[in-house]
């Protein structure tokens, strides 16, 4: 369905943020075993004492940014609806069979493209889909929102964002709904999962904690601000992420998502050959430095 005052549909996925298990783990996974570059390495700046390591494809592009909320406490969430599922990189089909062999997991088949479906050490859900299109490793393919009713989460994708319905295909325990951008954005892909049985989401480690979509700059990311709060969502003032801009409302289904920058980018506070080597605290922290950094685990990155 087409909304006539849509005149600023969304630019894809912007990032992804999940809970994870002690940072270590997480950094040795996504450098060495999934080959992912660690782009940036900072707290979490509601919670200083909880590193925040973001992972990327090598230029640290928009639509390839895969970040955690990395907590040394074991323990462990629970995927279900009213929160993320999934999130998918984009690989060429040639390279799908030695991902298998890297990362193990299973195969299927969605949408008549090849899947492997895998989890990380601490049990978050990830896939890597089969796409002749796929740019450089690292960029996302999709992510898979899981929600009880896909109707009010699919207002928002097609009236707001100007996603369009691509197909519905239904799998073992449930049905997926399938939304696609025009064009060729990194993650312009988002599915809706509809299980048959419910099972309701508990955050921790090994879930998805938002969603965020990409603004291609501030005027951009205004308007989508004005259309949301015209329909009634409850969304956030712009907070400042150091590296982007962000508002944040809780869809309809329960998911948080995020509206997210480009500007200014990820080599605001180091260049880009650097990325991910010191840690990097935003202004507001940088007098608690030594203390912070005496609360966190020293990480190597070898
Ligand atoms: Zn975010």
């Amino acid at each position: 369905m087409s909304d006539p005052h849509l005149k600023t549909p969304i630019a894809g996925l912007h990032h992804v943020t999940a809970i994870s298990g002690p940072a270590q783990e997480n950094l040795d996974y996504y450098t060495k075993i999934l080959k992912t570059r660690l782009i940036k390495k900072t707290v979490n700046f509601d919670a200083p004492d909880m590193y925040h390591l973001y992972y990327g494809a090598q230029d640290a592009r928009p639509g390839s940014v895969m970040t955690f909320f990395n907590r040394e406490a074991r323990g462990q969430g629970q995927a279900g609806t009213g929160a993320a599922q999934a999130f998918a990189y984009a690989v060429a089909p040639d390279d799908l069979p030695k991902w298998h062999e890297a990362l193990g997991g299973t195969r299927s088949t969605r949408f008549g493209a090849q899947v492997l479906s895998v989890t990380d050490p601490h049990g978050q859900a990830f896939e890597l889909i089969a796409d002749t299109e796929a740019g450089p490793w690292g960029v996302f393919h999709s992510v898979t929102l899981w929600v009880a009713d896909p109707v009010p989460t699919a207002a928002i994708l097609t009236e707001v964002f100007g996603y369009a319905l691509h197909g519905e295909e239904r799998s073992t325990g449930g049905r997926r709904l399938r939304y696609t951008l025009p064009g060729d954005a990194s993650g312009r892909v988002v599915d809706l999962w509809v299980a048959d049985t419910p099972v309701k989401a508990r955050p921790g480690p090994g879930t998805i904690h938002h969603v965020a979509f990409r603004a291609r700059d501030a005027a951009h990311q205004a308007a989508l601000r004005e259309n949301l709060l015209a329909r009634g969502e409850n969304v956030t003032e712009v907070k400042d992420r150091q590296y982007f801009k962000a508002i944040y409302f809780r869809e309809p289904g329960g998911v948080l998502f995020e509206i997210a920058t480009d500007g200014p980018g990820f080599d605001v506070d180091e260049p880009m050959a650097a990325l991910g080597t010191g840690l990097k605290l935003p202004p507001q922290y940088e007098h608690d430095r030594a203390q912070i950094e005496a609360r966190l685990p020293v990480l190597r990155a070898e």
